[in-house]
């Protein structure tokens, strides 16, 4: 597996949320490139403060299935 590039924009955040699925992604290790793009074309992104994988569980967002294996 490769990593993506953050996304631009999104440069500063490890955890973007999307608030259509209350699932959050690892953009450090996750490869679906494809349905990150769709999240921010859809502007449908949330990012957390702080940036953490616990922040986003407090809000009820769950890990992306294919990030775990790599957290
Ligand atoms: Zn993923």
């Amino acid at each position: 597996m490769s990593r993506m590039d953050r996304p631009k924009g999104l440069e500063e955040f490890r955890f973007v949320g999307d608030k259509r699925t209350q699932i959050v992604y690892d953009l450090d290790n996750c490869t679906e490139s494809d349905a990150v793009a769709d999240l921010l074309e859809a502007e449908a992104f949330a990012t957390f403060g702080p940036d953490a994988l616990p922040e986003a569980r407090n809000r009820g967002y769950s890990l992306c299935r294919t990030c775990i294996s790599e957290v």
